[in-house]
């Protein structure tokens, strides 16, 4: 940027100061996003360094997993509530990548997700996806393989339709045949590598254990999960 087109940014930055995503402070120059306070004191979990966290008690004997890590604790009306509010009903699909390389940051200097070759988003219902423009799991597995030196497979995993008729069921059955359904596309692209599924916010984790499940079924094909929060 030349010297006159730095003055100009400087002007319009005081007339429309760029607010930090979590805190809502003015940022000051060479900040970008999230102010440098909230940047160094967000509630980190430092889950990488806790084999056994509370995301990955979660899916154990449900799904076998080579580790599980959220890089935030999600609060009501704190500031990871405001930073997501931002990145999935406000457009601001480059928090995504941001937080994708602070989390690749802390897992590349790990001994299992330095190992991942493959990131799978969590595919987005069609209708979300057209309404708000972007997988905002997406952008989030976008930033991680920048750091992870991995590669993003989005297409692979799928939500499927349920084809099975409805009108002879049972209540029961129905809310079942409801529940969500995903499918492998490409299987053979899989075979023996290791997989890091990832999401936005996990809390039961029944979506991320249904992912799971389905890329369980390729053979020799090893599955670690993270998320960029983590909500009680
Ligand atoms: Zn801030």
């Amino acid at each position: 940027m030349n010297l006159q087109r730095s003055y100009l940014a400087d002007f319009v930055s005081l007339l429309f100061p760029e607010l930090c995503v979590a805190c809502r402070e003015s940022l000051v120059a060479n900040e970008h996003l999230l102010c440098t306070d909230c940047r160094y004191n967000l509630p980190y979990t430092n889950f990488h360094l806790l084999p056994d966290n509370i995301v990955a008690r979660q899916f154990w004997a449900k799904i076998k997993l080579e580790a599980a890590v959220a890089l935030f604790y999600f609060t009501k009306g704190g500031k990871i509530q405001n930073l997501m509010h931002q990145f999935k009903y406000n457009g601001m699909h480059q928090i995504g990548n941001l937080l994708g390389n602070m989390a690749g940051e802390q897992l590349n200097k790990n001994e299992i997700f330095n190992t991942v070759d493959f990131i799978i988003p969590v595919p987005l219902h069609k209708k979300r996806l057209k309404e708000r423009g972007y997988n905002q799991s997406a952008c989030f597995a976008e930033g991680l393989a920048a750091k992870l030196n991995a590669v993003v497979e989005d297409n692979n995993l799928v939500r499927a339709k349920s084809t099975e008729t409805q009108t002879h069921k049972s209540r029961f059955a129905r809310f079942e045949n409801m529940q969500e359904v995903f499918a492998v596309s490409n299987p053979e692209k899989l075979i023996n590598k290791h997989v890091l599924l990832v999401d936005d916010v996990i809390t039961t984790g029944s979506t991320l254990e249904a992912c799971g499940e389905q890329l369980l079924k390729v053979p020799g094909l090893k599955l670690s999960i993270a998320t960029i929060a983590y909500a009680e």
